[in-house]
């Protein structure tokens, strides 16, 4: 394996670095302010336009697009996940680079699958930062983590199609940009059990498009909001179908690899941060008569954070460079693996550096409480743990199945 990055990569990393000492850090108090004082916790913070025009101005844009495209040189997998990671480290710096979620994973179904025409419509406004977009999929009535559970049922009627469906989760919605929806949902239900399910995207303001409440996330209301929504009787035309009828299980499973890397990419760097904000804090903080730093259980909280860290990254670098070489089918069960790992090695880090500042740790005067609640939510969005683990356990298992009746 070769983690080296191409000198492509070397230059975005020194310029990302810079972009977020110089304007992202200092702007992270600028944007909750904008938010606060808007009084709308859904409001578009205004700085992050100045943060967009800048990163734009210099190539720090897209970068998350693996292809070469008409719309950029695309960067490899492993070449963009350190750059995946630096932004990891605030929660605004990959919408400032437009390579936030889900328009990411949205803006490559629609890269791979849209029609020329789908592409210009929604891809265009996308890939300029200009709009948003939300992927509605989960639903309140059915569980959700067995994909071929949705109900939702987008019916042919004519040159149109009528979708009626309750979907709940669906992030982007609440912020006032979000134009279109990429929403998965049942064209035939008597279909091969994997066939049943087809993508289409429906315009926000299509009538019958129901926006019901943003949920929070343990209290917290995000920026871009995760909203129940209603869909009745909402009708578009026929040509918005994504892919092909009956195609939906498949673009989802293409969808789903990509997203997830770029979400473990970016845990890695919020890990990275919780760290540093320890060591800073330990350092300073003096108890029962010499700094915390030298208490031999922080050393120990150290040293098991940044082993942790390097040990997920290893993995996911690993992923990546599966993806890059033999495809993200040949990758998923790493993909599997660090979407389990790592979520869960960066709560261990963020909790240790959220006991390290003490009672400071659980407000928001530093990023820590906000983090851990962010990143507690990736262990159930994209796949629940135990989803994850049974595909890791199922490629595990298939080593014995011939074995079984031949002991060793
Ligand atoms: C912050 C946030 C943002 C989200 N954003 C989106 C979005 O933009 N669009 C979207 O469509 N969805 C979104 N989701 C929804 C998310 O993808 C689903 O919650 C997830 O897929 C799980 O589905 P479910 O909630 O229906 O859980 P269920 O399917 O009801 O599962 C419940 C629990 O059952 C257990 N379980 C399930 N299967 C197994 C198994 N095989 N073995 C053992 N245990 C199992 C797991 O512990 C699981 O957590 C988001 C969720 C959150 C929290």
């Amino acid at each position: 394996m070769d983690f080296s990055l191409s000198p492509t990569a070397q230059e975005l990393q020194g310029k990302l670095l810079a972009f977020m000492d110089d304007f992202v850090y200092p702007n992270e108090a600028v944007a909750h302010r904008q938010i606060v004082e808007s009084g709308d916790p859904h409001h578009f913070p205004e700085v992050m336009d100045d943060l967009k025009a800048e990163a734009r101005r210099q190539g720090l844009w897209n970068l998350f697009l693996p292809h070469k495209t008409q719309w950029t040189d695309g960067l490899s997998n492993l070449d963009y996940a350190p750059l995946a990671e630096i932004m990891g480290r605030s929660h605004i710096a990959s919408q400032a680079t437009n390579c936030a979620a889900p328009d990411t994973g949205n803006m490559e179904i629609l890269t791979t699958f849209g029609t020329p025409e789908q592409q210009e419509r929604w891809l265009q406004p996308l890939l300029e930062g200009e709009i948003r977009s939300a992927f509605a999929m989960t639903e309140p009535a059915v569980a959700s983590s067995d994909a071929t559970n949705i109900e939702c049922r987008i019916r042919r009627d004519g040159d149109d199609y009528v979708i009626n469906g309750r979907k709940w989760w669906i992030s982007g919605t609440a912020d006032a940009r979000c134009q279109v929806f990429i929403l998965m949902g049942k064209t035939d239900p008597e279909a091969p059990r994997h066939l049943q399910q087809s993508m289409i995207l429906v315009p926000r303001d299509t009538p019958g498009v129901n926006v019901l409440r943003a949920m929070p996330v343990f209290g917290y209301q995000h920026q871009e909001g995760h909203c129940e929504i209603d869909f009745a009787d909402v009708r578009v035309p026929a040509t918005n179908i994504l892919g092909e009828e009956g195609g939906g299980f498949a673009i989802a499973q293409a969808r789903l690899g990509p997203g997830r890397i770029h979400h473990c990419m970016r845990t890695i760097g919020a890990a990275e941060r919780a760290l540093e904000l320890m060591c800073r804090r330990v350092t300073s903080r003096v108890a029962f008569g010499k700094p915390l730093a030298e208490q031999g259980v922080i050393q120990e909280w150290i040293a098991d954070s940044r082993m942790d860290i390097e040990q997920a990254r290893l993995l996911t670098l690993k992923a990546a460079w599966l993806m890059d070489t033999v495809g993200n089918k040949g990758a998923r069960i790493e993909i599997s693996a660090i979407k389990v790992l790592v979520p869960n090695m960066a709560l261990r880090v963020i909790d240790r550096a959220i006991q390290a500042h003490g009672a400071m740790g659980v407000c928001d005067d530093v990023p820590l409480a906000s983090m851990y609640a962010g990143i507690r939510t990736l262990r159930l969005a994209d796949g629940p743990d135990e989803v994850h683990r049974m595909q890791v356990a199922r490629r595990e298992l298939r080593r014995y199945e011939s074995a079984a009746s031949s002991p060793a």
